[in-house]
């Protein structure tokens, strides 16, 4: 087995995603889809590494694969140091106590027929890690950890407001104590100015449960200011690894600098200085060659139609995939 760092929580090795799909007019031509296409990389402990990317880049199943929620096609997942790809149903299930997920739509992901008491309790009782007395209190507990009130117990999902129902979701993540949370796009479904209020709490409750967070979104004016880290994925693959400062700065990818000049932040050098990117992302069925990016960058050169650039150190603790950083 790799040694793998002390410092890491979660730690992704070669992961590769591919699934099987129906193409054509008929849907009768069957083809390879790469989602996730070779990706390393690690979560520290402590730390929020932001995973960033437009959407269909492969950033939510790249989560997924993480938490063993899908098996990867290739590659290796660990955690605090063990292998757990090999995992059966059972191992991921006594795993899933100290690794749990924050939905993106919380309305999708609560049963609108059991009461937020029910949902809650359920973790506890699956687990069995409270006795059936204890478990009220728990519930009461969790729904003031995240800034509701214990009669709430008694309602149901939809009795409640898109930021309060993320806060259920986030209670139940949290109701096992887990070390690492994946937040999967949680604000993007919320108004913006329950965004704020939802990232605070998550940032509070990080604090209080030393948690460890990779947190997914397509925005990265999102992830900018609650990441130590972050990390950029374009078409399946990690484009640039980096301290969430070193995104104030050149150099960087210029896939990066493209999602900075689109994201609204209030700065007009940055705006003037990198132009916003142009044209689509291409298809994942169909890649372009050599380096992905290269038919919507504006610093393409020949060599980058030909070969992928390699994810090298160009900095401390900064990786980049460009043959011209
Ligand atoms: Fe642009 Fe070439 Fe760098 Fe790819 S390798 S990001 S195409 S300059």
């Amino acid at each position: 087995m790799s040694a793998r760092p002390q410092v890491e929580l979660l730690g992704l090795e070669g992961l590769v995603k591919r699934y099987r799909v129906a193409t054509g007019f008929l849907g009768t031509r069957k083809r390879w889809l790469t989602a996730v296409d070779g990706v390393s990389l690690s979560v520290r402990r402590g730390e929020v590494l932001g995973l960033v990317g437009e959407s269909g880049c492969g950033k939510s199943t790249l989560a997924r694969l993480a938490l063993g929620l899908e098996a990867p096609s290739a590659g290796r997942v660990f955690f605090a140091g063990q292998e757990v790809s090999g995992l059966d149903r059972r191992g991921w299930r006594r795993l899933r106590r100290r690794m749990q997920i924050v939905f993106q739509d919380p309305m999708n992901s609560l049963n609108p027929r059991m009461t937020v008491g029910a949902i809650l309790a359920e973790p506890f009782l699956i687990h069995g890690v409270v006795g059936r007395r204890e478990v009220g209190e728990r519930v009461a507990r969790l729904l003031r950890e995240v800034g509701l009130r214990p009669e709430h117990a008694r309602r149901y999902p939809h009795q409640f407001s898109g930021g309060q129902r993320q806060r259920i979701g986030i209670a139940r993540a949290l109701a096992l104590r887990p070390q690492l949370v994946v937040a999967d796009e949680p604000v993007s479904a919320l108004d913006v100015s329950v965004q704020a209020q939802v990232l605070n709490l998550l940032m509070e409750l990080k604090e209080s449960f030393r948690l460890t967070y990779l947190f997914v979104a397509h925005d990265l004016a999102v992830v900018r200011h609650i990441s130590d880290r972050i990390a950029v994925m374009y078409l399946g693959r990690i484009v640039e690894v980096a301290p969430a400062a070193v995104f104030d700065r050149p150099p960087m990818h210029p896939y990066t600098a493209a999602l900075l000049a689109a994201a609204p932040v209030p700065d007009p050098r940055r705006s003037l200085s990198v132009p916003p990117v142009g044209g689509e992302v291409a298809s994942p069925l169909d890649p372009p060659p050599g380096c992905r990016f290269h038919p919507r960058c504006p610093e393409a050169e020949d060599i980058c139609r030909l070969a992928a650039p390699p994810l090298k150190q160009i900095g401390p603790d900064h990786l980049c995939a460009c043959h011209l950083r």
